[in-house]
């Protein structure tokens, strides 16, 4: 069956054919390929045509796919029991080697971390936590930053700075949404003055520890240190979602990346998901003690999951992070920058307006002469140039994200081989971003 035979017939029983909207290719066009297998940094159609894979399941294929130990591990696991419903040994061990690895210059500012099995479940009780500690409801958050699909998250600005927000979604109810203040990232001004108009209400302020959901975009330098600084200063909290950062831009997150410099910050509740569960879904809530410990059983705040800590899962996580050492994290920065540098060059030879925008390992492109710093300079960009490049690609064989406004991600099994096949795609990319043609407005 073609993909374009096969997405018709997944139409007729799954909501536009996908389990997640951007896997429609929607923002490409197009038919998505159907993926049958995977293997370091391959994946296979249902034809067995093989493309260099950077999408890496959205982060959380850090190794490659189906590294040998993890499948291992998680074929042991699955050999004892797949689901118990009680504690296991296996869960203390990933929440020790969490809290552990989380530190630099001696801080570590996680002392408990809560299993759940999604980063949306992850963020939607992070919220709950600072809303039961500061007996406050109003959130802050940043336009164009994603933690993930709960109704009080999915709130989009409204008219002016500061204002409240409207419903993101269908379905979201209007008096929801409003405990939500949006405001624009890396705008320490709009952080002050939301905190002004809503004193004694602001419960916290959540934020992408460096944010990867409208493409890169990473915070100026002190921005994380500051909003922990301000929301203390009103008796809120900080909530820094890596749920996409974390473990992928290093053994520590964004937070061990930014602490290992000079801009050390205290986040109350940090969140994780994509690669603390090694391709297998599971998320976790980490942080202070006297937060976390509001959680039942031992406080009000309520949270649950039937297959919280799943023992298939926590083996996945445990092995994937076990095996994500130093030499790990400097092969996926140097194949990032190789594959920065190579695209940024094709691109540059045609003439095309771009700036490479990175986080760590996280990079994206943006289409435009200067470097965006918030979601209306990402908008602003010329994301038409992005689907005749991703389809040029995607016929040569590579499989990049199939919208502008999301990362690339790499792997530390992206060799000189899978490398040198996205080097050579790049050039007949790059005419088709160059070739591309602007939509009648
Ligand atoms: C992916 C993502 C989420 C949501 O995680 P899911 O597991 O898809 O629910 C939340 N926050 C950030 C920053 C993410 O990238």
């Amino acid at each position: 069956m073609t993909d374009g035979a096969l997405f018709a017939r997944a139409k007729q029983s799954i909501p536009g054919g996908v389990n997640s909207p951007v896997r429609a290719f929607r923002s490409v066009g197009g038919d998505p390929v159907f993926i049958a297998s995977a293997r370091g940094p391959f994946v296979y159609d249902t034809d067995g045509t093989e493309y260099v894979d950077l999408v890496c399941s959205w982060g959380p294929m850090i190794l490659g796919h189906a590294h040998p130990e993890v499948v291992d591990a998680v074929q042991t696991a699955a050999s004892r029991g797949l689901s118990f419903g009680a504690p296991t040994l296996a869960e203390v061990e990933l929440a020790e080697l969490v809290r552990d690895r989380v530190s630099a210059d001696g801080a570590r500012p996680l002392e408990r971390i809560r299993l759940v099995s999604t980063g949306t479940e992850a963020t939607m009780t992070a919220i709950r936590l600072a809303r039961g500690y500061t007996g406050r409801d109003v959130i802050i958050k940043f336009a164009g930053h994603y933690h993930g699909h709960s109704d009080g998250l999915l709130a989009e600005a409204g008219s002016g700075l500061a204002t409240l927000a409207i419903p993101g979604s269908a379905g979201v109810p209007a008096d929801v949404a409003a405990h939500t203040l949006v405001i624009p990232y890396n705008d320490l001004d709009a952080v002050e003055a939301a905190f002004a108009a809503h004193a004694g209400r602001i419960a916290a302020v959540i934020v992408e520890a460096a944010s990867a959901n409208m493409g890169v975009v990473p915070p100026t330098p002190g921005f994380n240190a500051a909003l922990s600084r301000i929301a203390h200063e009103h008796g809120a909290l900080l909530i820094v979602d890596e749920v996409l950062t974390g473990f992928r831009v290093g053994p520590a997150g964004w937070w061990g990346y930014e602490n290992a410099g000079a801009l050390a910050y205290q986040p109350d509740i940090v969140t994780y998901g994509k690669v603390i569960g090694g391709g297998m879904p599971l998320a976790a809530i980490a942080g202070r003690a006297d937060v976390l410990d509001l959680l039942a059983p031992l406080g009000p705040v309520y949270q649950a999951g039937t297959l919280s800590g799943n023992p298939v899962a926590v083996a996945a996580g445990l092995t994937t992070l076990r095996l994500a050492d130093a030499d790990v994290y400097r092969r996926v920065d140097s194949a990032a920058q190789r594959v920065a540098q190579a695209a940024s060059r094709a691109l540059a030879a045609e003439g095309v307006a771009h700036v490479v925008q990175n986080a760590g390992s996280l990079f994206s492109i943006v289409f435009a002469d200067e470097a965006a710093t918030d979601y209306d300079a990402v908008r602003a960009q010329e994301s038409w140039r992005y689907p005749p490049f991703f389809h040029s690609m995607l016929d040569q064989g590579v499989s990049l994200p199939p919208s502008v406004f999301e990362a690339w991600f790499l792997s530390a099994s992206h060799d000189d081989d899978a490398i040198g096949r996205i080097e050579a795609a790049l050039p007949a990319a790059a005419r088709a971003a160059a070739a591309a043609v602007a939509p009648v407005a």
